[in-house]
């Protein structure tokens, strides 16, 4: 048995005005004024959009989110933004290591850099990791999810554990519609939490599956020993679709 918390985060990738955003939790908020027993949510609009979801969820048991941060804590940096920025926009969490911030370049040693930096900042870093279509293919999901998930751990205290949370997102079911069966994330998900044992007390870790969670498909997932949450992409730009996806997590 473990008591680790249900989290159902919603990724609004590169979605949403203020404006949307507002109306967004106004939706939500009338759909859930209150969230399911025992079940944890995180909103994650762009960084345009921290400051008014924040507000627009003042009161409401919902934290907010970022979807990246910079690994420097400030300074001439162009165009980025620090951990500590997004906190004071009311952002208690950040994504980090998301497969679309991957495949623009980000490499693990970047995404350690940026859980660190979460971490000093105040922020729970979510970290993404997963393998693509050829690797699955390959039979190379283990060996990558090792390799990704030993480099974003290896600058985790084990004192951190509770404020961490891993998100399995296989690509080639990110925005596909094409989910990965229960059997196949539960596989992923066992086998992140047994590599996070050897720094981690890897019982208290949350694992959330990604990858076209939909109202449809979310409960038959969430019923997974290993599956702590989900990380929902297209599901969430709806509220009634996300809050139909927190109550499944009930
Ligand atoms: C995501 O972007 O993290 C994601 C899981 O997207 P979708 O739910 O749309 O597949």
């Amino acid at each position: 048995m473990h008591d680790r918390l249900p989290l159902i985060a919603g990724n609004w990738k590169m979605h949403k005005t203020p404006a949307e955003a507002r109306e967004w939790c106004a939706g939500f908020r009338s759909r859930l004024p209150s969230l399911p027993p025992g079940v944890e949510v995180a909103v994650c609009p762009p960084f345009t959009a921290l400051e008014p979801v924040s507000s627009a969820l003042r009161g409401h048991p919902a934290w907010v989110a970022a979807q990246t941060i910079s690994d420097q804590p400030s300074g001439p940096h162009t165009g980025e933004i620090s951990g500590s920025m997004v906190f004071s926009c009311g952002a208690r969490g950040v994504i980090l290591g998301h497969s679309e911030r991957r495949a623009m370049g980000e490499t693990d040693a970047m995404v350690a850099a940026r859980v660190r930096a979460a971490l000093d900042a105040g922020l729970r870093p979510i970290i993404c990791i997963g393998e693509s279509l050829a690797e699955r293919e390959e039979e190379v999901t283990l060996h990558v999810l090792t390799t990704q998930l030993t480099a974003a751990i290896a600058v985790v205290r084990p004192s951190e554990v509770d404020r961490v949370v891993i998100a399995y997102e296989p690509i080639w079911a990110i925005g596909t519609g094409r989910s990965a069966t229960p059997e196949m994330a539960q596989e992923s998900t066992a086998a992140i939490r047994e590599l996070a044992r050897k720094r981690l007390d890897a019982n208290r870790l949350r694992i959330l599956y990604g990858g076209s969670v939909t109202p449809a498909t979310a409960r038959q997932l969430l019923v997974s020993p290993d599956i702590d949450g989900a990380l929902v992409g297209g599901a969430s730009l709806d509220p009634e679709s996300f809050a139909m996806i927190v109550e499944a997590a009930g």
